[in-house]
């Protein structure tokens, strides 16, 4: 199976790129939503976050602390990496089983980390979602509750653009001045002759 890792910074517009090319028979692994259930149902991810954050990371009804998880982690740099070291292998055990069982001329990695985590070594091709820094924050802005200094904080965890640019074998314009569907074909047409 051909994986192709599809990333972008935060309110790049990955997720529903992703989901353009699900539309096109493309299935899409979202490194995210899988990250976030196990963080609910894996036991052993669970038991080594309660060892580094303490039994109040999980509320009453056994799921994360979301509020709280993402208050810590996005505040300390070094505690986002252990756990990143704890889900994103797991993450990437579950996209393996996952990817095998599927029938399609490739699939698609979907994560926010990709060039950050090193995983897009994994990947036979990368395609890297780009949009103007100012874009990014007034679309997370209107769709989620966070502030903008919440925002620039996540942001500034991440590569920026010029440093994933030199590694993505892809680049989607998402400023909102290119239309999108074309650049999509044009990845499927040049994946499926190449690969
Ligand atoms: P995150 O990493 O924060 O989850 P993302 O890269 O997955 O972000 P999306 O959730 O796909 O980004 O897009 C962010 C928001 O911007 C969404 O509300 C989406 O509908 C909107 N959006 C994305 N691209 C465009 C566009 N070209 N025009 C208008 N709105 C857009």
């Amino acid at each position: 199976m051909i994986r192709v890792g599809l990333t972008g910074g935060i309110g790049s517009g990955k997720t529903i790129i992703g989901k353009m090319f699900g539309l096109l028979h493309i299935p899409v692994f979202s490194a995210d939503n899988e990250a976030k259930m196990l963080l609910g149902t894996n036991s052993s991810v669970r038991s080594r976050l309660i060892s580094i954050f303490g039994p109040d990371i999980y509320l009453p009804n056994q799921t994360i602390d979301r509020k709280k998880f993402a208050s810590i982690i996005f505040n300390d740099q070094y505690l986002l990496k252990q756990v990143n070291e704890i889900v994103h292998p797991e993450v990437h055990r579950s996209f393996y089983k996952w990817s095998e069982k599927q029938k399609a001329p490739f699939v698609l990695y979907e994560a926010a980390i990709l060039f950050e985590s090193g995983h897009y070594r994994d990947m036979d091709y990368t395609i890297l979602v780009v949009a103007d820094e100012d874009t990014r924050l007034g679309r997370v802005v209107q769709r989620d509750s966070d502030t903008e200094e919440q925002i620039r904080q996540r942001m500034a965890n991440q590569w920026t653009d010029e440093q994933k640019v030199k590694l993505a074998n892809f680049i989607i314009q998402n400023n909102g001045r290119e239309l999108i569907i074309p650049q999509v074909l044009e990845i499927i047409k040049t994946i499926k002759t190449d690969g």
